[in-house]
């Protein structure tokens, strides 16, 4: 009831939540409530959560924040949602997003964009902008996003909230709706290192319905790294990561750095030379990827169609020109430019085998470090209504997160203080394939 009370008096300016469930919350509350009399409850019972919308829900509407998946319900739950119900979770609502995921301050949305809740003048970054927001402003005690491109890092980065992307295939991807499925992943956000573990613990694991979802054996190293100190640890630092960055940002980041070498930790210069055609490489796999994925939007099978047609040609126009956004459409057009005859060798296979290199000098430097230390985005949060005029420099934007989805890699955003405005400043780490309990050693021994 707190909860609501909360999402009641801040939601209609913050517009973190796009579709609030508060009748089926108050009934899953006291579900929860019984789970708990009886003893012996899972931990995450009774807990007021929210999830972005673009994770299904049965019987929920769930749009991505696009028009043409207006009032589209869902006749199944995402795997994540299972889990999370099992357990005795309570979903207030569905979060604001960029449409289909697409961008970095949750402008695109076709509700409007969220609001920063540490200072509403300023975008929440995005794509998973409302998923930040909530947390941010206690509107949900944690919520999951999604992370293509960094989409639950950079929103977490700029509203003060720790987001972790876990491995690619560490976490069922049935029910997310598909973006760029080679670099998709759900993972929390929340208010803290040890919640984020626990709510990691919760979705993960291996699903049949998501080929390239494997059951990973983590054993007790989830629940057992918020114990371990840091001394020893090899952080490995590149250069490249650094380049281009917002000169406060990198302060806060090397002073973090130096702290972690005074606990013990030994640090390295790496190089990942192959990181500045991490952008190119992202952005031709994920338009690619996006293009193919939305194909389905046709005005039949789902949500939105168009109300006068001459033919079925002619419906599926009208529906996709005026269900979809600008930026969504771009990415189609760019996606299906770069995987016609005649460009598909010249930019989606090409960018395929700088993928692999990309791949090649992440698993190098794991050999000899534990985690990488970057930060999450070269700025802080942008004022409203800044980015939506130059989409490339807002693509710009992702140099420090795309490298990790490319590679599969799990990776962390924790706060780091605060620039001069008071906008917080995300620091990432990284981690080799399933070292999920390592990087959050690493992000707790910070907090
Ligand atoms: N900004 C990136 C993009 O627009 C990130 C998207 C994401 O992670 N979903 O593609």
């Amino acid at each position: 009831k707190a909860y609501i009370d909360a999402i009641e008096k801040l939601n209609p300016t913050l517009n973190a939540y796009v579709h609030l469930t508060f009748d089926t919350a108050m009934k899953a509350a006291r579900q929860a409530d019984q789970m708990l009399k009886e003893g012996d409850a899972p931990l995450l019972c009774g807990i007021p959560m929210a999830l972005k919308d673009n994770i299904c829900t049965d019987g929920l509407t769930t749009t991505c924040c696009s028009k043409i998946l207006q009032d589209f319900k869902p006749y199944y739950d995402a795997t994540v949602w299972e889990k999370l119900k099992s357990q005795g979770a309570v979903l207030l609502g569905k979060t604001n997003m960029d449409e289909f995921a697409m961008g970095s301050t949750s402008e695109t949305s076709c509700y409007g964009a969220p609001l920063n809740p540490r200072n509403t003048n300023y975008v929440t970054g995005g794509s998973s902008g409302g998923s930040a927001a909530v947390v941010g402003a206690n509107l949900a005690a944690y919520s999951l996003g999604s992370d293509t491109g960094g989409s639950i890092r950079q929103p977490a980065s700029f509203c003060g909230v720790v987001g972790l992307k876990p491995t690619y295939g560490a976490v069922s991807r049935y029910g997310l709706i598909a973006y760029g499925s080679s670099l998709d992943q759900i993972g929390p956000m929340t208010n803290s290192v040890k919640d984020a573990a626990i709510v990691f613990d919760a979705i993960k694991g291996g699903d049949k319905r998501d080929q390239t979802s494997v059951e990973y054996e983590y054993g007790s190293s989830l629940a057992e790294c918020m114990d371990r100190d840091i001394k020893g640890m090899r952080i490995g630092v590149a250069e490249e990561f650094f380049s281009g960055i917002n000169p406060e940002i990198k302060s806060k980041i090397e002073e973090a750095i130096k702290l972690f070498e005074r606990n013990g930790a030994v640090i390295e210069n790496i190089s990942l030379p192959a990181l500045k055609l991490a952008l190119p490489v992202y952005y031709i796999i994920a338009c690619a990827e996006a293009s193919s994925n939305l194909g389905r939007y046709d005005g039949i099978r789902y949500g939105y169609r168009t109300s006068s047609y001459t033919s079925i040609e002619d419906m599926i126009v009208k529906t996709r020109s005026e269900g979809f956004g600008d930026e969504v459409k771009r990415r189609i057009m760019l996606g299906t430019y770069v995987l016609s005859s005649g460009y598909y060798d010249a930019y989606y296979k090409k960018a395929c085998l700088i993928r692999e290199e990309i791949n090649r000098e992440f698993y190098t430097v794991f050999e000899k470090c534990d985690v990488l230390i970057a930060p999450t985005a070269p700025n802080t949060a942008f004022p409203l209504n800044c980015k939506g005029a130059s989409p490339v420099e807002m693509y710009l934007s992702d140099i420090c997160t795309v490298p990790v989805n490319i590679a599969g890699v799990p990776a962390i955003s924790v706060p780091c203080g605060e620039d001069a405005k008071g906008l917080p400043v995300g620091m990432q780490i990284i981690g080799r394939r399933f070292g999920e309990a390592t990087i959050l050693q690493a992000a707790h021994f910070y907090e």
